[in-house]
């Protein structure tokens, strides 16, 4: 089976991945640490101070694969851009990122309680260079944000997921599955609600990734349902690439639905990718 290595779409950069394709080792060598991570301005959506806090220059940082479901893994020690993807506030902690909607007016005041309580316990500077736990937390402070908020749900799915790769990284497969599972029901909660339009997520896309979450779940029907799905989507012609690998992964999934059931149960009444 191929990694996705060489059938990554362009489009997965609406998804937060970063630079598509990477750079050449060449530019790589140019391109020194300094220049890999710099400062980019952020005005803080709830507190309205403008500041500054790490980003990484994703062209300069080569994955050395792309998982299937579009994680992207650096060589240890290797900057990850998805350190830096959530962005907290120096002034009041309010964490946000990129894409994240606004705050509604009524929500204020639970947001304030909740990045005051936050800022009590973490009372340093996440706009420097940033540890795993600093990562983390990060990250945390986002979810729990994202839901006072209403996020949309592909934005939860995105935070997630994100987080979820990070437990990968370090071999904590249990809490991997607990944010992937998450990132699963919002990834359904988007395509039921039609919000993934804002991001600029493909609906193929989005099938594509509910349908290899549920595959990596055992789900073998709602994965192989939305593999079918992708492959006989009417932008198809467009999203090529989404195509390759939704079959790839249908034919994946129908081996090891196969193989869990010993043989005796092929799931025959779906039809072939074709
Ligand atoms: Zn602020």
């Amino acid at each position: 089976m191929s990694d996705g290595t060489d059938q990554i779409p362009e489009q997965v950069r609406g998804m937060g991945q970063g630079d598509y394709p990477p750079p050449e080792k060449s530019q790589l060598d140019e391109g020194s640490q300094l220049e890999v991570l710099y400062d980019k301005k952020f005005v803080c959506p709830l507190c309205q101070a403008a500041f500054t806090s790490k980003k990484i220059r994703s062209r300069y940082v080569k994955p050395i694969r792309i998982e299937t479901d579009f994680c992207q893994v650096f060589s240890p020690g290797d900057p990850n851009p998805l350190h830096y993807f959530v962005i907290i506030c120096p002034k009041c902690s309010y964490g946000f990122f990129e894409d994240s909607s606004r705050i509604p007016a009524h929500v204020r005041g639970q947001v304030e309680k909740v990045v005051g309580d936050w800022r009590l316990s973490h009372t340093k500077s996440f706009c420097q260079e940033r540890t795993l736990f600093d990562v983390i937390a990060a990250y945390l402070l986002a979810l729990t944000l994202a839901d006072i908020i209403h996020e949309n749900h592909i934005n939860r799915a995105g935070l997630n997921i994100r987080l979820a790769w990070l437990f990968r990284a370090q071999k904590d497969s249990m809490r991997e599955e607990t944010y992937l599972k998450e990132a699963l029901r919002h990834y359904e909660q988007s395509y039921i609600h039609g919000d993934f339009a804002p991001s600029n997520t493909s609906e193929m896309q989005l099938l594509y990734m509910t349908g290899e979450l549920h595959r990596r779940f055992k789900n073998y029907r709602e994965a192989i349902r939305c593999f079918s799905m992708v492959v006989h989507h009417e932008d198809k012609s467009r999203y090529r690439k989404f195509v390759t690998l939704a079959r790839d992964q249908w034919t994946l999934a129908r081996e090891e639905h196969k193989q869990e059931n010993d043989g005796k149960t092929d799931l025959t009444e779906v039809a072939k990718p074709h």
